[in-house]
């Protein structure tokens, strides 16, 4: 492509929501344009990129087995109740009518119209395994979109939803997709980590995030240093710590002790002059309208997705004033596990705490010298709470390592969540009629661009991994208005461009300065300058955007390096 010829707007200004590098540079570098909040177009440059990952995504998915298909975003209401969603799914749902008042939504992902294509058209176990996919515009309106098209409220995902005969045969299916998922990412040229996710109601270790590392990223995760165990924060395990033996004859007398307007953990602490560790907090939570006692170390953090797991709870929020004076008969500050008259549980936090400080459940008093077994009694300690620094890994024992990261894939075992509500079933060898079990599996691919970003710039721009670069090559030419110059620059040009290289010419009149600058904020990973200097002797340059080498080619040369080196680099194995 000829530069002068480009639809490729690159500047200096930055909008001033662009708060994270990748949504400046995409933005600088002409890849992207806002249309409205969380809606952008794609310009050339940016959608070549986009339909570099997509065709690492399809061929990956195609050697997987996957099968593409391509379903209408628009989605009718009767599927969503159906699957129960209508009522759940929130805000984030664009629901609207047509003029027949009929209602539908834009579909954020894809469950009940696959699920609903399948019923229809697989009927027996021979037609099973099935794995399909699409590379598709989701709607989500996000409460807060931001970060360009790193969240965003219209964007593309690959979807992919396999239908197994049975549990054994899902696992197959999505450990393939797991394969899948980390061959499309290496290809991308990204440094990342598969972490165990919540998975929710379904449990177990059937959900991985896939994520790009980045301190900008707005994902928590943890990892150990000596085993492969590695997990979202969300759903980070904490390992039972061992029971100590309690001796109690080390008990103190409970005391109920005024403490007037003293209501937070820090309050407490400095009123009683205890630590704390030394305070038990209690935590009053409102799952699905019951309310719900957790207790965990005063200095501590519950992990609500934890407690909502454990409870099997489809919401649960920390319970509103009225709900915490129902629950323990005082307001706010003054909860505890003694004669308390909702369900309690306990993290593994408290297991071991002797003569500690709980509120009275009566306003203005904390009991003193509290003692689990003697003043009340906990059935089963459990992990509620969020891993910290200086947990151990739940695995192995090693230290637990924090980092960063974007989730720009997902793998999910789904179970029968929606298979069972939408009566996906087939008959099995002995005409009895089961139901499928589903596993799902998407990749943001906006996000995992905006991602590639993140980790690949300098502070003259973008540093394109080779097999994302939207041009492998730029060729300057120093000054156009030299024929020598042009020529050779234009023989180059014709001769990568023959040989499969995607490389654009850059035969604007501008000054050799303001080339440069747009090249390094572009990115393109490698440059050819002819300059007259070096023509005189034989010779162009060569720049290698990454390293920022420079390298003198004789004129014959060039070519067939720039070709070894792209081809390395879209194939390290063949080096
Ligand atoms: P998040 O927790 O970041 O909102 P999610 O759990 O809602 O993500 P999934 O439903 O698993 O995401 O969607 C699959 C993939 O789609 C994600 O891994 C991510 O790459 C991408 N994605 C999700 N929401 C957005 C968004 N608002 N903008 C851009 N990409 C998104
Ligand atoms: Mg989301």
């Amino acid at each position: 492509m000829r530069y002068s010829e480009m639809f490729l707007p690159t500047g200096r200004e930055v909008p001033s929501d662009a708060e994270v590098v990748s949504h400046q540079l995409m933005i600088r570098a002409g890849m992207i344009r806002k249309l409205t909040s969380g809606i952008y177009s794609y310009l050339p440059l940016g959608y070549r990129v986009i339909r570099k990952v997509e065709q690492i995504i399809r061929e990956e998915m195609n050697k997987a087995g996957a099968q593409e298909v391509h379903l209408p975003m628009v989605q009718p209401v009767e599927l969503w109740q159906e699957s129960g969603r209508w009522e759940h799914y929130g805000k984030e749902l664009l629901r609207f009518r047509d003029r027949h008042e009929r209602e539908y939504c834009l579909g954020p992902t894809h469950e009940e119209v696959i699920t609903d294509l399948v019923r229809n058209d697989i009927k027996t176990y021979r037609q099973l395994p099935r794995n399909l996919y699409q590379i598709q515009t989701k709607f989500r309106d996000e409460v807060r979109p931001r970060f360009g098209v790193m969240r965003c409220r219209e964007f593309g995902m690959k979807d992919a939803y396999s239908f197994d005969a049975d549990e054994a045969s899902a696992e197959i299916s999505y450990e393939k997709m797991f394969t899948a998922y980390n061959n499309i990412f290496r290809r991308c040229g990204l440094k990342f980590r598969p972490v165990e996710a919540d998975s929710g109601s379904i449990g177990g270790k059937y959900s991985h995030e896939f994520m790009v590392m980045a301190d900008s990223g707005e994902d928590a995760m943890v990892f150990c240093d000596k085993c492969s165990y590695a997990a979202n924060l969300e759903k980070a395990e904490v390992a039972r710590p061992e029971k100590k033996k309690i001796n109690d004859k080390d008990w103190l007398t409970l005391e109920n002790v005024h403490t007037p307007n003293v209501r937070t953990i820090e309050e407490v602490s400095s009123f009683l002059k205890v630590k704390p560790q030394d305070i038990v907090k209690t935590l009053i939570f409102n799952a699905d309208g019951q309310s719900c006692a957790v207790l965990i170390r005063g200095d501590q953090e519950v992990n609500e997705i934890k407690v909502k797991n454990y409870l099997g709870a489809d919401e649960l929020e920390l319970a509103d004033d009225e709900m915490i004076k129902k629950a323990t008969g005082a307001p706010r500050g003054f909860a505890g596990a003694l004669n308390i008259k909702v369900k309690v549980i306990a993290d593994y936090s408290i297991m071991n705490m002797v003569n500690f400080v709980t509120g009275a459940n009566k306003e203005d008093y904390h009991y003193r010298n509290v003692n689990i077994g003697r003043d009340f009694n906990i059935e089963s300690f459990t992990d509620l709470r969020i891993a910290e620094q200086n947990d151990k890994c739940p695995r192995c024992g090693g230290n637990i390592q924090f980092a960063r990261g974007i989730e720009v894939g997902h793998v999910f075992k789904l179970g029968t969540k929606y298979s069972k509500p939408l009566k996906a079933v087939y008959l099995d060898k002995d005409g009895q009629e089961k139901t499928m079990v589903m596993g799902c599996y998407g990749i943001g691919i906006g996000r995992t661009v905006a991602a590639c970003i993140e980790q690949n710039y300098d502070v003259n721009g973008i540093v394109w991994p080779m097999p994302l670069a939207p041009y492998q090559v730029i060729i300057t030419p120093v000054n156009v208005n030299e024929s020598d110059v042009i020529k050779a620059a234009e023989n180059i040009y014709a001769e990568l461009q023959a040989s499969g290289i995607e490389v654009v010419l850059d035969d604007r009149d501008e000054r050799a300065g303001v080339k440069f600058k747009d090249a390094d904020l572009i990115g393109f990973p490698l440059r050819i300058i002819v300059g007259q200097k070096n023509l005189a002797l034989g010779k162009v340059e060569l720049k290698i955007r990454k390293s920022g080498e420079n390298i003198l080619y004789p004129l014959e040369k060039i070519v067939p390096t720039v070709k070894q080196i792209i081809a390395e680099s879209l194939n390290p194995a063949a080096k």
